[in-house]
């Protein structure tokens, strides 16, 4: 079971997920209005066990240090990220002129072919790198968590900090097109989708798409 908000200005989607039975929880980033994310928590009624990052951005991160406090979990991203993670309250202070407090430092660290117990759940880690060389994805029972990896009818920006175009096709192409076709994808931002519907549709990876590879 799952559920989301839309945090922050540039409206991230921070996700619990959780065994319906066990009521265990982890929550896929935490990007800021940590009272929102709270109280999501809350109306689920599960206990959270740790805050899992899909990437170092600000806006996947900002609200990681109260939740963790307020909750009392664990915090974990990928070694890679660890320098976007650091820099994660500046980034934020230069594009809206705002101090912050930043993220705190992960607990540890979550990397390829990972597997997280979510009560009687697995949930498996994919290095999905291109948006940032430390982004990741969560795949757990017939969905994908994609943080800035892949959306709705788009995919994520390369030309920021860390990014590699050549790597995220990569990624998408080999790692997250080959998941079955009924897999819901649950994004960063917006919408979720399928990896159906964006085989065929997505304007970069789909069929026709810009970055299309013909093994496909
Ligand atoms: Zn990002
Ligand atoms: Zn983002």
């Amino acid at each position: 079971m799952m559920d989301v908000v839309e945090v922050g200005l540039l409206m991230s989607n921070s996700y619990v997920v959780f065994d319906p039975d066990l009521r265990e929880a982890i929550i896929i980033d935490a990007g800021d209005e940590a009272d929102k994310i709270l109280r999501m928590i809350e109306k689920n009624d599960v206990k959270v066990k740790a805050i899992y990052a899909t990437h170092g951005h600000f806006d996947h991160v900002l609200a990681v240090r109260e939740v963790k406090e307020q909750l009392g979990c664990k915090f974990y991203i990928h070694r890679e990220d660890l320098p976007l993670l650091e820099r994660a309250s500046e980034s934020y202070m230069k594009l809206f002129g705002e101090e912050r407090l930043g993220p705190p430092a992960p607990d540890g660290y979550v990397s390829e072919g990972d597997i997280i117990k979510i009560g009687d759940y697995e949930m498996k880690v994919i290095h999905t790198p291109g948006h940032t060389s430390g982004s990741v994805c969560y795949v757990i029972e017939g969905a994908v968590f994609t943080g800035d990896t892949l959306f709705a009818g788009s995919i994520g920006r390369t030309d920021l900090p860390g990014g590699n175009l050549q790597m995220l096709i990569d990624s998408l192409t080999r790692k997250l097109l080959s998941l079955p076709e009924d897999y819901s994808v649950f994004p960063g931002h917006g919408p979720s989708t399928t990896i159906g519907i964006e085989k065929l549709y997505n304007p970069f990876i789909g069929i026709g798409g810009l970055y299309r590879e013909k093994h496909l």
